[in-house]
């Protein structure tokens, strides 16, 4: 019998429906370890729920919990509890990534701090905190550079600044933003770097042994010069030429290494220019949201669908052989629909006439109606995914922006009795 596989799960992600699919696909036996605040956990009746933010603690009951359920591996879905998954394996004697690596993939600054010496292209980097003052941060730092908090993602926060000030600016409303999400007062820190001109891919991969696999390149053609970063558009296989391909994947594998990251998924994001790729961000968990959606591996025509990104992963951490790691051979790609405005979700028309058109696979909106929507770069959520396929990137990307263009949302703004918006 095969060992429980617990899957750590911050408890709004969804990425564990598709993980607890794959492994009921699989035959594996999985439990979901929920982030849950302490004294909420009994009353939710969550018996695997552990409060992620206290990594003792919770490494403690966590391997209590792998002790008493027979654990075979400890997965983390998302960034929340790459570093507990990876204690508790390190104390559990399971394989996993060094606590170290998995510390240095979600903090931007101990990330930047280790590629840099390892020679892994990066921007200059400049650790401040929320504390220091805003006008002596503007007058040491380059221009254009970008204003980021260390420990968040999905852009949250993350903001450009071509003078020093709007550099001001930034440094005072990611300070007022990181009090608001964390409930601290702080001080917190944050990271100033040179802005990377370019053109932006994703990297979806698995390493195993130390040695990278590129599941996929996402190319990412919507623009990503500021002043917030959305996401949106990502498209594989990338049309990009081979070479800078291999350059990219390169850069990928020795940041990994950089980070001591041997084991798993990775998702890296990175900018090419002239000078070659460049590592914004690499993280030990594998890409976000619905987008895994678009993603089958060894598809055999008479086998039929292939394996999801997820049972590749899953059956890595079981042990069982990996099945041909190649990506189907369609052109395949998923919108992140951005949040236009902050208010109120009231309406969502088009959505039949967006998912009748030619190439698209699916149109979900994730956003709940009447909850109130809060846009970059305070937000963290999106409006919904659009899932496309075809038999080339550039009509994949076609028919995501025409499905974008047959949805309307109706966002009714909410007025505070200060008379300022309350969503931005
Ligand atoms: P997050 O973890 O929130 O996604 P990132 O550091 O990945 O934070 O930044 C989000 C986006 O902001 C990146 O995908 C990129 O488009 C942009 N960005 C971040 N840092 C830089 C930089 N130094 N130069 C140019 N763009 C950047
Ligand atoms: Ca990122």
């Amino acid at each position: 019998m095969t060992r429980t596989i617990f899957l750590l799960a911050a408890s709004h992600s969804y990425r564990a429906g598709p993980f607890l699919a794959a492994a009921a696909e699989l035959g594996l036996a999985v439990r979901v370890v929920t982030d849950v605040p302490a004294p909420l956990a009994d009353l939710w009746q969550q018996p695997l729920g552990v409060d992620f933010n206290d990594v003792p603690a919770a490494t403690a009951a966590l391997i209590r919990l792998g002790q008493e359920h027979q654990v075979g591996a400890i997965l983390a879905v998302d960034d929340s509890g790459s570093l507990l998954a990876a204690r508790a394996s390190a104390a559990l004697g399971l394989p996993h990534n060094a606590p170290a690596a998995a510390e240095a993939a979600r903090d931007k600054l101990l990330m930047r701090s280790l590629l840099a010496p390892a020679g892994v292209p990066c921007p200059a980097f400049f650790p401040f905190t929320t504390a220091d003052d805003p006008a002596a941060i503007a007058a040491q730092v380059p221009y254009p550079c970008v204003v980021k908090p260390t420990r968040r993602s999905g852009s949250q926060g993350v903001m450009r600044a071509d003078t020093p000030a709007e550099l001001v600016a930034t440094v005072g409303r990611l300070g007022r933003l990181l009090v608001q999400v964390t409930g601290h007062p702080g001080p917190h820190p944050i990271l100033v770097e040179s802005f990377i001109p370019g053109f932006e891919v994703a990297l979806e991969g698995l390493l195993d042994g130390g040695q990278l696999h590129v599941l996929a390149l996402f190319d990412k053609p919507d623009p990503l010069d500021g002043p917030f970063f959305e996401e949106t558009i990502y498209v594989t296989p990338s049309r990009l030429p081979a070479g800078t391909q291999q350059a990219i994947a390169a850069c990928a594998a020795q940041a990994a290494a950089a980070l001591g990251l041997r084991q798993g998924p990775v998702h890296a994001e990175l900018r090419v220019n002239a000078a070659g790729p460049w590592l914004v961000e690499v993280a030990g968990r594998s890409i976000g949201g619905l987008c895994s959606r678009i993603l089958r591996f060894g598809v055999d025509e008479a086998a039929g669908e292939g394996a999801s990104l997820e049972a590749l992963i899953l059956r890595q951490a079981a042990g069982l052989p990996l099945p041909p790691l190649n990506r189907e051979a369609a052109a395949r790609g998923v919108m992140m629909i951005p949040i236009p405005a902050g208010g109120l979700l009231r309406r969502v028309a088009g959505l039949a006439e967006a998912k009748a058109l030619p190439g698209i696979d699916d149109v979900e909106i994730t956003a709940p109606l009447n909850n109130l929507l809060r846009p970059l770069p305070e937000g963290d959520s999106y409006l919904g995914f659009i899932f496309a396929r075809g038999d080339s990137p550039g009509r994949v990307e076609a028919a995501l922006r025409q499905a974008h263009q047959q949805l309307d949302f109706t966002i009714e703004p909410v007025i505070s009795l200060a008379g300022t918006p309350q969503a931005t």
